[in-house]
């Protein structure tokens, strides 16, 4: 897939989880110069975060034109959010739904704050665009995941800052099936199997059970989605 370059930076969201890691994909195949911010809000299992490092080394390593237009990552502790947070991702609670159908894992808001540091982060780095894995198609109803969410902070972030902000969300409207094929679109075989391999989505961090879509549990909603995600990619595939 070949794209016309910007030349521009963005900056990406990028959780090491399978998402970020093809948003961090689509990016460095369109801006010129791409940067990468993670947050550490006292997540239950610091595995995404573990990762990081790994995945940027292997997609610079993928194309020598992603290499020179990746740039540096930042951290941003973000301590308060767990301290307000009462979820299953910074607790020793069960994951499950919740009586308002959103799974006991949702931290009320954490895109809008993410996405509050992130364009602080872009305006004092010179990066126009924010780039961030948000989905509306197959997720568990999150909120702050919706379309008119990330565009309302766009439009929050651009009056707030008076800087144009633009926010990318290229898996917005594709299911997970459709992001392993967009994995394989941008970056072949190679980025495919990085992403099987290395990216991480089970709310559990359970990097011990290894299945045909990656390590995980197999049990919790984040492994359920991705298990179900990539039997339709394959079986998509099978039928092209
Ligand atoms: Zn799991």
């Amino acid at each position: 897939m070949t794209a016309d370059l910007s030349p521009d930076c963005a900056l990406v969201l990028f959780s090491g989880g399978q998402d970020s890691t093809v948003c961090l994909a689509w990016a460095l195949e369109r801006f010129a110069r791409v940067e990468t911010v993670g947050f550490d809000y006292g997540q239950r299992h610091a595995v995404e975060l573990d990762v990081r490092p790994k995945l940027r080394a292997a997609l610079a390593a993928l194309r020598p034109e992603w290499k020179a237009r990746l740039g540096d990552d930042h951290i941003i502790k973000l301590d308060a959010l767990a301290a307000i947070s009462d979820s299953a991702l910074t607790r020793e609670t069960a994951i499950e739904i919740a009586d308002n159908g959103l799974p006991t894992s949702f931290v009320p808001g954490r895109n809008l704050i993410f996405f509050s540091f992130a364009g602080a982060l872009a305006y004092r780095r010179g990066a126009r665009h924010i780039v961030a894995g948000m989905c509306e198609t197959d997720y568990s109803g999150y909120p702050d995941c919706r379309d008119d969410t990330v565009k309302a902070m766009q439009v929050a972030l651009t009056l707030g800052m008076d800087n144009r902000f633009t926010i990318h969300t290229p898996l917005m409207w594709i299911d997970k099936a459709a992001t392993f094929a967009m994995a394989e679109e941008l970056g072949g075989a190679a980025l495919l199997a990085l992403v099987v391999e290395d990216t991480h989505s089970c709310y559990l961090g359970d990097r011990t059970h290894r299945h045909d879509w990656g390590y995980g549990c197999g049990e919790c909603p984040a492994c359920k989605l991705r298990a179900q995600g990539f039997a339709t990619f394959m079986s998509r595939r099978r039928t092209k």
